[in-house]
Parts: structure tokens; sequence; C-alpha cells
């Protein structure tokens, strides 16, 4: 069923364990994403960026896509549809739409402009029963077109920001999306554990979860972590069984080339994927 993020989060982060941000680009990748949620008895969370619902032909398609699958596919676990790194005028046309969460990330606006825009959409996600998160301190890497640098959050912006009245907040803590380079320099469980300590039950969110060693995933959790972001995992899965069937020649034989043949081991790759985030985070049994 569709339901806001906020029970389950509060739960995961009571009982310790992590709920995954799948993010989606098509049918292929919902369904694959509902239905290990629903073999694993798991809530999950799909994560759509502002470019993604374009790519979807809007937020509406996407709503009433998921909202449908939901229903067809019989999906009984908690699941969140969740705009990811939404602006402000993204976030009010996905609540219009019909999502049941939404990201505002003011992380590039000045901290005044970030808290009153951040404290207007939290009073009109709760009086609509969505939940909201919101981000401090801009997370590295690529998104979208927008560059970060990948600093760490300051531990008292996130508590004023906390203090708002959001569902979770995101907090830079050396975290970066996509591909982690090389010399990448690990999280920053010092400026972790200091947010942590300003914010208390407020569940944080891990962005960039692509390729974070699985300790410092654990240790992340540990720390107050209840959400963990996974996009270009999935998309690097789904690539590479798609491009392992084309090169062993599969779409030349027979109907090998029907896209419900082609897309399909691409499909099950997401799905492997999602279930060892699963296992990972711990929420497997916990819908
Ligand atoms: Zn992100």
């Amino acid at each position: 069923m569709l339901v806001s993020a906020k029970d389950m989060l509060v739960k995961a982060k009571a009982g310790h364990y992590g709920i995954g941000h799948f993010n989606i680009n098509n049918l292929e990748w919902t369904k694959a994403i509902l239905l290990t949620a629903q073999e694993n008895n798991s809530p999950a969370i799909l994560g759509v960026s502002e470019g993604a619902g374009k790519y979807m032909c809007g937020f509406k398609t996407v709503a009433d896509m998921v909202k449908a699958m939901v229903d067809s596919l019989e999906i009984t676990v908690p699941i969140a549809l969740h705009l990811d790194h939404g602006s402000y005028d993204g976030a009010k046309a996905c609540i219009a739409a019909g999502f049941s969460s939404v990201m505002f990330d003011g992380s590039s606006l000045p901290i005044d402009e970030n808290i009153e825009k951040t404290k207007e959409l939290v009073d009109i996600c709760h009086s609509k029963g969505i939940s909201i998160e919101a981000e401090v301190g801009a997370i590295g890497g690529e998104e979208d077109g927008v560059v970060g640098m990948g600093e760490c959050a300051d531990p008292d912006e996130c508590k004023k920001i906390a203090d708002l009245g959001v569902d979770m907040l995101a907090a830079g803590i050396g975290n970066i999306h996509g591909v982690y380079p090389e010399n990448w320099q690990g999280l920053n469980f010092e400026v972790l554990d200091a947010i942590q300590q300003q914010t208390g039950d407020m569940p944080l969110v891990l962005h960039g979860g692509t390729g974070i060693p699985e300790d410092m995933v654990k240790k992340a959790i540990d720390l107050g972590v209840s959400k963990i972001n996974v996009n270009t995992e999935c998309q690097l899965v789904f690539a590479a069984a798609t491009r392992e069937y084309i090169e062993a020649g599969k779409d030349r034989q027979g109907k090998g080339f029907d896209p419900r043949k082609l897309l399909l081991p691409g499909t099950e790759a997401i799905k492997v994927k999602v279930k060892e985030k699963m296992e990972l985070f711990g929420s497997i049994d916990k819908a």
C-alpha cells in the first residue's frame, strides 16, 4: 500500500535498521522494486528525481502508474512514493500529483531561505499526511546537473531544520552521488554522531549509497541513519545485464528482440540488487 514514509522511518530508527530508497526510471524499475519489497516483506521508498519525473511524462503519470501497480500487483507492504532532491515548485507539483512523500532540497539556498521554504512545505505536507525530507549541507557528486563538493553539514544548522518538523533529514557527511572516486576519504562518523546528538529521534538520510563499503553503511545505521538512497547501483547492474544479453546475441535468437525479453535480464538484476540492499540495511521482514 502507498503510505507516507514517516511511520516506516520512525520504526526503523527505533529498531536500528535502514529503509532503502530506490530511484525509479520506468515501469520495469518500479515493478522490480515493488515485487522485491513484497517478496521480502520489506518496506521500501520509491525515489523519483525531477529529471526522472520529466522522463516519465510528469509526476502525475508516475503517481498514477505507481498507485495502479501497487493495486494490480497486490502490494501489501508499506511503499512510499518520494520526490528526490525536489525544488520548491517540484515539491508542490508532487504534492498535487499524489506523491506520499517529498524531499525539498534547499541546501543550495542561504540557510534562512532554506528554513523559510522548508517550513512552508512542512505545513502543506503535514496537512495532507505526506512526509517531507529536508537537506542541510550539499551532497557532492552530480545529480540532474547539480554538482556539489561533498561537504559536511553543520550540526547546528541540522538542528534548526530538524526543529521545523521535517520527518527525515539528509545531511552531508562526506557522501557523494554516483560512483566514488578512488581517493574518497570515507564517511565522517564524528560529524554524523554530532548531528545525531543534536537532532535526537529524527531519522537521518544517507544519499549516494552506491559504493559506500558495507561496514560503513552499517555503522551509519547504528549512528542514526534510517533511509539510504540507492540509485547508481541499480543503473549499473541493469546496464551490465542488458549488455550481456545483447553481446551473447540473444536479441537475434528467435523473438529475443521482443522488449519484454530484452529488458528482462536488467529487470531481474535490479531485483537481485534491491534484495541485497534490503539484507544489508536489515529491512527484510520489517513490513
Ligand atoms: Zn541524493
